[in-house]
This record gives C-alpha cells, sequence and structure tokens, in this order.
C-alpha cells in the first residue's frame, strides 16, 4: 500500500478519537489477546509507524463484532484501522497461508473454502418435500431471490440450513427463487481479511448478477452476506433482508404455521452482523417464541451487550495465538449455567464456531447448537 501522508488520519478520522478507551474497554477479544484497539487508533496517526503496527500479530485477533463502533461516543468506527493494517500485509501477500488460501479460493472458485464453483448447487439434493428448486432464468420475475451463501452450500454441517430456507419457502407459498451455480462469494470476508479489491471484485459482479433477475427483495441466509449486500455494496439497488425478518413476517402473516413442539429451554446468541451491526434483535427471538413448548431464556450479555462467538472477521481462516479460553467456549458455559437445553443461532459462523465449543467442553450430551433453520424445519 502507497502510504500519502495523513492516509490512515483521514480515512479513519483519527483526530476525532479523544482516546478515551471505551473502545478497548467494550473489545470482547481483549480478555484472551493482546488487541488494544484504542492504542492502534493513536498509534495509526503517525505515518512512518504504519508498517510496524501492521506487522503487530494482534491485528488478526479482532473480529469485527462492532463493539467498539457502538461504544465510541465519536461515532467512529475503531475496527476499521485494523482492516486497513491489514490491507498493508494482504498487498504484499504476507498473511497466514490458511488466509492465502481462502483468498485465492474466493477469487478462482467464488468461496473462499477451495470447492469448485459447479458443486455450489450440491444442497439441493434431497430436500424433504420440495421436488426442485426454482432456479431463475435471466429477466424471469420473483418476489424474493434467496442467497444462500459459501458456508451454507459446501459445509456438509450448514447445508441442511439451506434445504430448510427453501423449505420454509415452500411451505409458507413464497414467489421465490435462487441463482444456481453462479451464486458466489459476497465479498465480506475478502474484504475483512484485507483484500479490499477482491471485494470491490465482488461487489461489481454480484450487482451485475443480481441485477439480471426481476426481484423484489433479497434474502440472506447468512448474517455476513446480508451485511455486505446491504451497507457495503456502492450501486446495488435492492432491498436486503436477512432471513429471520422475512420468516417473522411470514409468521406474522399466518403464512407458516409452526405446529410440532420443541419442548426445551432455548437460549439465542445474538449473531454480531445481524444484532451488534444491524439492529435484528427481535425477529429471531419472535420466531422462537412461535415455536410451540419453547420456553425462551436469555443471556445476561444480550442483544447490544452479546458476546461475539469470534467467527467473524475473517477468523475462520486466522488463528489466534491465543491459548485463554475462546470466546464460544465462554459462552457454551453461560448457556449450561442458565439450563439451556437449545443454543439457537441465526448464522453458519456462529453455528460452527458454538458447535465446536460444545465439542471442546463435552456437553454434546447435556445440550446442542441449532440454527433457527433447523429449528423451523422441526416445528414445521
Ligand atoms: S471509543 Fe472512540 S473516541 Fe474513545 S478511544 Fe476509542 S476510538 Fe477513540
Ligand atoms: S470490532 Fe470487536 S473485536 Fe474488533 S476491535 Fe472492535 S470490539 Fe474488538
Amino acid at each position: 500500500m502507497s502510504i500519502e501522508q495523513g492516509t490512515f488520519v483521514q480515512k479513519y478520522d483519527l483526530l476525532g478519537c479523544i482516546q478515551c478507551g471505551r473502545c478497548t474497554g467494550g473489545c470482547p477479544v481483549t480478555v484472551r489477546t493482546e488487541l488494544n484497539v484504542r492504542k492502534f487508533v493513536n498509534d495509526t496517526i503517525e505515518d512512518d509507524r504504519l508498517e510496524e503496527l501492521s506487522e503487530k500479530p494482534e491485528i488478526w485477533d479482532c473480529t469485527t463484532c462492532n463493539t467498539c463502533a457502538l461504544r465510541c461516543p465519536k461515532g467512529l468506527d475503531p475496527f476499521e484501522v485494523l482492516l486497513g493494517l491489514r490491507s498493508m500485509r494482504a498487498e504484499e501477500g504476507n498473511i497466514q497461508p490458511t488466509a492465502r488460501d481462502a483468498l485465492e479460493s474466493m477469487f478462482n472458485n467464488g468461496n473462499p473454502w477451495g470447492k469448485p464453483a459447479a458443486r455450489r448447487v450440491d444442497w439441493m439434493e434431497g430436500i424433504e418435500g420440495v421436488e426442485k428448486v426454482r432456479i431463475l432464468e435471466p429477466g424471469e420475475k420473483a418476489d424474493v431471490l434467496i442467497h444462500i451463501c459459501c458456508t451454507a452450500a459446501y459445509d456438509p454441517r450448514i447445508m441442511p440450513l439451506a434445504k430448510n430456507l427453501v423449505r420454509v419457502m415452500e411451505a409458507a407459498g413464497v414467489d421465490y427463487g435462487f441463482i444456481g451455480v453462479e451464486e458466489k462469494h459476497c465479498g465480506s470476508e475478502a474484504r475483512r481479511l484485507g483484500e479490499e479489491g477482491l471485494f470491490e471484485y465482488f461487489d461489481e459482479e454480484n450487482t451485475e448478477l443480481f441485477g439480471r433477475f426481476d426481484v423484489n427483495r433479497l434474502v440472506c441466509l447468512s448474517p455476513h452476506c446480508m451485511n455486505t449486500f446491504k451497507n457495503e455494496y456502492q450501486n446495488l439497488n435492492l432491498p436486503v433482508m436477512h432471513y429471520t425478518e422475512l420468516v417473522a413476517e411470514l409468521i406474522e402473516d399466518k403464512k407458516l404455521e409452526l405446529k410440532n413442539e420443541i419442548a426445551a429451554p432455548v437460549v439465542f446468541h445474538d449473531p454480531c452482523y445481524l444484532g451488534k451491526k444491524n439492529n435484528i434483535f427481535d425477529e429471531p427471538r419472535y420466531i422462537l417464541s412461535q415455536m410451540p413448548g419453547v420456553e425462551p431464556l436469555e443471556f445476561l450479555r444480550s442483544r447490544e451487550r452479546s458476546l461475539c462467538c469470534e467467527g467473524g472477521g475473517g477468523k475462520m481462516w486466522v488463528e489466534s495465538e491465543s491459548k485463554e479460553q475462546r470466546l464460544a467456549e465462554t459462552r457454551i458455559m453461560d448457556a449450561k449455567d442458565l439450563g439451556a437445553k437449545i443454543v439457537a443461532v441465526s448464522c453458519p459462523f456462529c453455528l460452527l464456531t458454538l458447535e465446536d465449543a460444545l465439542k471442546v467442553k463435552g456437553l454434546e450430551e447435556e445440550m446442542r447448537v441449532a440454527d433457527i433453520l433447523e429449528l423451523l424445519g422441526e416445528a414445521m
């Protein structure tokens, strides 16, 4: 990255910072890593320190959970400074091999998981009660265009979420369609791993792709894709929603009936990109409350104060140096203390990180982690 005088100062409004420390005070990863975001906001004012700061391993500990931005009294986005430093490393190709592989796969295959683009539709096989997923032709009309997400399309643990999303659409009579093999990565994780140029490529590609269809709204399975399409794409002229928003609407309009019991105490874990980033707190809770038998519980740290699972911000491909207990494990222990039998989520990354934590803690017999889409599949 060519560093011009005051690059970071202007881009991130660093002179607006009053060094109050509320960002670091709220940062969930400070309990297990060296990251001090306030200090980075202070130190990046000096151009000649940017190279040195970009080499600090803790810039990769940030999960981009947005807590620091919510806490900042001056309206700054402190974590963006860390993404700026990451992009200096990425531009030189000087990043962890796992992150480099993910970025290469995004460019070559349209997904970070090293899987061929042609297999993006494998999840469509064998959906209970659904003969055929509707693939839209260019120019075709539909109310809802569904976006499945790379993780749901390829990860066998997450594929059931995509299947259940289609089951919900069919059961509620939604006029929906899917892109098919041409669906590709949203660019969110490219940007968070420091590859701004690759993100811009996906912005242009996907905007053109979505523009081929005559649809009223884009409904995303993952909050990460939703956030990027909704808040970061430059010219996407299409309303973007998370699936929980649409499902809440369908239940309210009595288009989706939930009749089977899920008799269990259930606690909802707010995904950062749904809650803290996009203020979607009520819809997932409403859906759970409409499932027969569900006894809703709340974490002490919930909604804006929710604890991050550490799956966002490119962290699925970057290992932290810290050996301290992962936040996902803390979350699982909090759920156990509450007496929850189900930890409900609405994000593929949260599902993977929390389920992993459940196994690490040896609590698979006592409780389970489930996406709301899986619970809907059981309740319908
Ligand atoms: S919360 Fe905002 S103003 Fe306070 S130290 Fe952090 S960036 Fe600066
Ligand atoms: S985004 Fe979250 S993890 Fe990153 S610095 Fe801010 S509070 Fe910490």
